[in-house]
């Protein structure tokens, strides 16, 4: 099966925050540090994990479509995002606290109602949780462990070279 939309979590997946516990606890507005590290007010950071870009670049050279899959309130995550000038990377973003296989499932929906047909089975979703992991999996996507099944986000290329 053709992998056609790649699903990625943010924390601990594509981004690892440190002196806060997920991007949600970071206060913005968020200021450049380096090229992939954004500060906010308190000092505490959010940055891209190595690879990310890389990540990014190359499912977009093979025309695959990149979905954000996030726990987390929505500000925070934007600004993350454009600090970053990578929200227009994504062709849906979807940052709440709802159950990761339903958000898929609306994602996908909303997808289809602007003429974009993905099934689920050609979806790759990779996140670093196996509790949302399992329930993204319910709904007939593939899935990568991020920390089980791979430990670098560029190995998420390869799979999506493999997949067939
Ligand atoms: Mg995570």
């Amino acid at each position: 099966m053709t992998c056609r939309l790649v699903l990625l979590d943010g924390d601990e997946t594509l981004w690892t925050c440190r002196g806060a516990d997920y991007a949600s606890l970071l206060r913005p507005p968020l200021r450049r540090r380096d090229a992939d590290t954004l500060e906010d007010t308190r000092g505490a950071t959010i940055a891209l994990r190595p690879g990310a870009r890389e990540l990014l670049t190359g499912l977009q050279e093979r025309d695959v479509l990149i979905g954000l899959v996030t726990h987390n309130d929505e500000p925070p995550v934007l600004a993350a995002l454009d600090g970053w000038d990578l929200r227009d990377s994504f062709v849906r973003l979807s940052i709440c606290w709802r159950p990761k296989g339903g958000s898929v499932r609306t994602m996908l929906r909303d997808l289809a109602r602007d003429g974009i047909e993905v099934r689920p089975e050609e979806c790759l979703f990779v996140d670093d949780s196996s509790f949302n992991i399992n329930d993204v999996s319910d709904i007939g996507a593939g899935c990568l462990l991020m920390g089980g099944d791979i430990d670098d986000l560029l190995e998420v290329l390869d799979a999506v070279d493999h997949a067939v």
